[in-house]
Parts: C-alpha cells; structure tokens; sequence
C-alpha cells in the first residue's frame, strides 16, 4: 500500500491529503465526485480507476447532493441536476458504480463508515468552502484522502505563487501545454461492484430531477434558465455547433454581444460536465485559422487558469482587498468623488438605470442566466461608477453575478469582477478620472464604436418576450 501512495503522488495532478494509513482489506476505492461531473476525460476518475485496478478493488463514485452551496440557487441546482443521469450512466459504462445520495444523506464520513473503502479519491476546486470540505474530510476520514485537480489542463501546483497577470503565467503555461495538452485514456474499471450490488442498491436514492428540485431546502428565488438544458451531451453539442459555425470569427465575433459569436461553454466547465481539455484538443485540431484557434486557447487556457491560480493563493479573491495595492490605492483616492449617478442594489438588480445597455445586460443575465462576456466588463465598472464605494461595487458585482449566473460561483467570476473594479491583472490606464483614478474605464460611447448596441438591446428584448409569451 505504502508504494501505492508513493506512486500515487508522483502524478503530478494528484496530491495526498492526509498521512493516514490504508483500510487494510477495503471493501472498494471511492471516488468523492464534487466539481469534475462527468464520465469522461476526468482524470480523478481515471486515478480512482487505476487504483481499483492495481487494488483488484471496485471503484464506487459517490455523488452527494448538498442544498445549500453558497449562492447556489433553484437555477444553479437544477442545471446542476440535468446532467447527473448522463453522467451515472457514463460511469457505469467505464465498469464502476454511481452512487447518489442527496442531503440529508450527502456525508462522505457516514459512506465511509458503511462501506469501508481503501482510500478515498476526490476532485479539487480552489474555492474557499469546497476547498474547507476537502481539508475537513481529510481530518475526519481514517484513512487516506487524495486529490486531483481534473478541471485545468496544466496541473495548478505548478504555479507555486500568485501571477501578477497573464503576462508573468503564459510562458509558464505555454511551455509545460506539449507535457499536459494530450488525450486521456479513460480507462475502464477492471474488478465488477457486483459482489457490492446489493449494499450499494440499498444506499443509492434515484436521480429523480423533479422530486430533488420540489423537495431539497433549495433556495428558489431565482428561476430555472429558460432554454438551456445541462449535461455533458449538451456540452458536447455546443462545443461542436461552436467549432463549425463560431471559431473561424472568434477572434473578431467575441466582441460583439449582438451576434454572441462566442462557445457559451462556461456553464458546462463550471460543473465539470465538460473538461477543458476536451475543449482545447477540439479546438486545437479544428480547420479554422490559427488566429480564431489562438484567441480561444487563450481565454480557455490562459484567461481561465489565471483565475484559478488567483483564487487558490489569494484569500480575498472576492473582496477589494485581494487587488494590487496600486488599485486600492487609487480608488482610495477617489472613494470620496461625487459620483453622476447613485443607484440603489434594488434598482440595479431590477435593471432601472438610466442606461439602455447596461439594463439590457442586466435583464440578459437575469432572464437568461448568462450575460456576453464583453458586456460584463462594462457591466461590472459601470457598478463602481453608481456606488457609494468600490467596497460596495466589488460586494453588490460579486451578489448579483453569483446569483443570477449560470456560470456564477466560479474562479473567473470572482477574478472578472476583481479585474473590472480592482484592476488584478490589469495595469494603471491614466489619465486619472473621478471615481476610477486609474482603474480602466469603459463608457457607452465606447460599445458603440465597438458593436451594434440597439441590435444588442433588440435582441434582449425579444428573447425577454419570447420567455413571456
Ligand atoms: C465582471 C465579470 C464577471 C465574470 N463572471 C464570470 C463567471 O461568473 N463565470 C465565468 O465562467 N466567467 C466569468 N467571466 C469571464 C468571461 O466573461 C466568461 O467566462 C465568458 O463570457 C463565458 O462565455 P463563453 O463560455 O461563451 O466564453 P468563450 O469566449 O467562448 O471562452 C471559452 C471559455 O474560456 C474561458 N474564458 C473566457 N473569457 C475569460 C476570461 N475573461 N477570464 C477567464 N476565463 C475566460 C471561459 O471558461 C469560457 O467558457 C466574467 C468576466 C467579467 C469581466
């Protein structure tokens, strides 16, 4: 056992947890499935499956459904749930066995004690509680915990310290991409759960979509996103409708919110119904030019594991206080400006400004659950222009996108908002203005040099009608 663990931590995605010995004569390994949600191109899985191999033990994935993430709302759990019976079912064709079990029977530690498995293995997430889930579990278990980060295609603990900005992390990235950038080989379990069958049938609860969103104590007072369904089918779908109809423009249609013109994958990588690296080797190998293919890699690999990097060594990732010292400082300066505008959370969240396009946006991600990216930029400093302080703009930015998000909740999220008002990852844009000192400004004028806004505005319009009709 003790080599087992030695082999296990030269996987360079894996890390053990705890220094606790092995359950002799284990009934099985468990995989603790919590961000990475899919049967495919997970590595997590493939290491639960390699040492159930090498143990000649089964593999069981354990799914439990906790109510009350930070946040997570009717519209984060129900596209959440859409994709659990694709992915039980992807799991039982790889030879291991999905096991549901929503709140109030979602303890791991109370699984443990029933099944007794050998080692347990997890997925990571860098957030602050699913990151507290992680380290209490390795605590609590008496026996090994290890994890593996399964949701980035260069593995984070290679980045040992937080990158100052894309700049500093995308040699880094691009040079270690030929060691991480390949296909996985999504191996199958080879020893049957079947002598299990009968203990794990009588713990497993049935993904009963309807019933787990009628009766968890979820909070529901937003919406399901109307027209948009979760999975990694739907996923799969979309990266290929977005390869053959969008990539060839991304690099000049991304910033356009009136065409869209971008992969809306971002909900789908949230979850994990989708790896990032089943998008990248797609795109990578795709017959579109290399400029469009570039721009994409970019914001999927660069852009995107910036963030995480940001949320894992910098604990006040959702605050002002987790930006540059250059950036506080000058919106210290300025914390006292008059601003042209005060809006109440109540009239931004209702999307009652006195402009069309941020309204338009706003009602975007309220109805829809997803805003355009280009638009959130805009989004986010306009809210540090109408608020008393940008302690208040980056707390209301963080609120209002966590809850109305599809993709809320995430690395990204929290480093947009920290980008748009704090200025991380960004450099001093002078001249110095009122409110912004020398965080980057963006007005309307702006957006509408850049993209057709009343065709923007139209087509929010009309999608609000058809959701009414
Ligand atoms: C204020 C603000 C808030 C944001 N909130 C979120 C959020 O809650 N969740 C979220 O996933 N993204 C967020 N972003 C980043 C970005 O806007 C979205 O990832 C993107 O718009 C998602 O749409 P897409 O999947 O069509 O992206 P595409 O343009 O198709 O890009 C593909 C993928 O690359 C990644 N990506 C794209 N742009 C960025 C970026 N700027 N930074 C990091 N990764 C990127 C995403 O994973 C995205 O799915 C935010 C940005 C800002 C400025």
């Amino acid at each position: 056992m003790s080599m087992l663990l030695d082999w296990i931590t030269k996987n360079p995605r894996a890390t053990l947890r705890n220094q606790k010995p092995p359950q002799k004569d284990g009934s099985c390994v468990i995989y603790w499935m919590q961000r990475a949600q899919r049967g495919f191109d997970n590595p997590a899985l493939d290491l639960a499956i390699e040492v159930g191999n090498r143990l000649e033990l089964p593999v069981v994935v354990f799914f439990g459904l906790h109510p009350r993430y930070p946040n997570a709302n009717l519209r984060h759990y129900s596209f959440l749930i859409d994709g659990l019976a694709e992915t039980r079912d992807r799991v039982l064709a790889r030879g291991a066995y999905f096991l549901f079990r929503p709140f109030p029977e979602h303890d791991l530690l109370e699984l443990c004690r029933i099944l007794r498995p050998a080692l347990v293995v997890g997925d990571e997430n860098p957030l602050r509680e699913p990151s507290g889930w992680r380290e209490s579990a390795a605590r609590k278990l008496d026996l090994p915990l290890v994890t593996v980060d399964a949701d980035v295609i260069v593995p984070t603990a290679q980045f040992t310290k937080e990158e100052y900005a894309a700049r500093t992390i995308r040699p880094k990235i691009h040079r270690l991409l030929p060691t991480f950038l390949k296909p996985l080989e999504n191996l199958s379990a080879l020893q049957s759960w079947q002598p299990l069958g009968a203990r794990l049938d009588s713990l497993n609860r049935p993904i009963d979509a309807e019933g787990l969103l009628c009766n968890l104590p979820l909070d529901r007072s937003v919406s399901i996103a109307p027209n948009v369904k979760g999975g990694s089918s739907e996923a799969l779908k979309r990266l290929d409708h977005f390869v053959a109809e969008g990539l060839a423009n991304y690099d000049t249609d991304r910033n356009q919110p009136h065409l869209r013109g971008t992969s809306e994958l971002s909900a789908y990588l949230h979850f994990g119904q989708i790896s990032p690296l089943t998008i990248a080797l797609a795109v990578k190998s795709a017959v579109a030019p290399e400029l469009a293919r570039e721009a994409f890699l970019e914001e999927l690999i660069v852009r995107r594991e910036l963030a995480v990097n940001f949320v894992k060594h910098n604990p006040g990732y959702d605050r002002l206080d987790g930006c540059h010292k250059w950036a506080v400082d000058t919106l210290t300066r300025h914390s006292n400006d008059p601003r042209p505008r005060l809006y109440s959370a109540e009239q931004l969240e209702g999307g009652q400004t006195e402009d069309k396009l941020w309204n338009a946006a706003q009602m975007e991600m309220v109805i829809s659950g997803r805003m355009h990216g280009y638009l959130r930029m805009y989004w986010a400093k306009k809210i540090l222009e109408w608020t008393a302080s940008p302690d208040e703009a980056f707390r209301l930015a963080v609120e209002l996108n966590d809850r109305y998000q599809l993709d809320g909740r995430d690395p990204n999220g929290y480093t947009g908002v920290a980008w748009a008002i704090g200025g991380k990852h960004d450099r001093p844009w002078g001249p110095e203005r009122p409110v912004f000192g020398l965080i980057r400004y963006m007005v309307y004028s702006g957006c509408a040099r850049k993209f057709n806004v009343p065709a923007y505005i139209e087509r929010v319009a009309r999608m609000s009608q058809e959701i009414q009709e």
